[in-house]
């Protein structure tokens, strides 16, 4: 098997659902569970924490050559560790959601943790991995089995987003939202499905009904893998 097979590929923006589905459909099957996104946040963080700034993108290299990350695939442990430090409740704060966008346009770190990803898949002790982010289904595993882009309306995501984090307004989470959206879609487009990309929409979908969809998906990829002319 290839590291591509490994793969459950889900992007999509921020608000979709994308996180805690993932998740959840990493349960249901005993896959593991990569959250690609928590890594660049971890590397946000490790910039503002030098007191550095992610728009300066030599700051944002040497924080990569010297960021050592422990991130497990366990979609019930979330925490991410850089060097001694757990990090994962700093890497939510807003102060790195708007600072993390400046890491991810830097194609060189791109390429670095891209390739982590795929050493962290294909080293995996799971049958699969429901790797989530932006650039997964294009770019990371264009080859794997399963590609899915999770989206949902602007409003829903902003109204989402702003459920879970405590005391915060809508309109100033939209507004943060539709910002990092623009800046990250600039880098990768996860906004439109990639030719065989198959797109789930939660905007009229509950959690339930959203995780249902995600394994019909995925049910019916391995069905057509099974087809007789498979391959030839
Ligand atoms: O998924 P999450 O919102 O935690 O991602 C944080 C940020 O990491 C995104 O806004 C984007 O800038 C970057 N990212 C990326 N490519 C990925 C995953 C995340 O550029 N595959």
């Amino acid at each position: 098997m290839t590291s591509a097979e490994k793969f459950v590929a889900i992007d999509g923006p921020a608000g979709s659902g994308k996180s805690s589905v993932s998740k959840e459909v990493a349960r249901r099957l005993a896959y593991g569970y990569l959250d690609t996104g928590a890594a660049y946040r971890a590397l946000a963080w490790l910039v503002l924490e030098r007191g550095g700034d992610t728009a300066d993108a030599d700051a944002v290299r040497s924080a990569a050559s010297d960021v050592r990350l422990t991130q497990r695939l366990d979609p019930d442990d979330r925490r991410v560790v850089v060097g001694e430090v757990d990090v994962t409740d700093a890497i939510r704060d807003p102060r790195v959601s708007a600072a993390v966008s400046g890491v991810a346009r830097v194609p060189e770190v791109r390429v670095g943790v891209n390739e982590m990803f795929r050493r962290m898949v294909a080293d995996a002790d799971y049958p699969a991995v429901v790797v989530e982010g932006r650039d997964i289904t294009t770019v990371v595993a264009p080859d794997a089995p399963v590609r899915i882009l999770l989206t949902a309306a602007p409003e829903v995501r902003a109204a989402r987003r702003a459920g879970e984090l405590v005391g915060a307004d809508q309109a100033s989470v939209a507004e943060a939202m539709r910002k990092r959206d623009a800046s990250d879609s600039s880098v990768v487009d996860f906004l439109n499905a990639a030719p065989g990309v198959d797109v789930v929409d939660s905007t009229h979908l509950d959690f339930p009904q959203t995780v249902a969809a995600v394994l019909a998906v995925i049910e019916r990829s391995r069905d057509a893998d099974k087809e007789p002319n498979h391959g030839r």
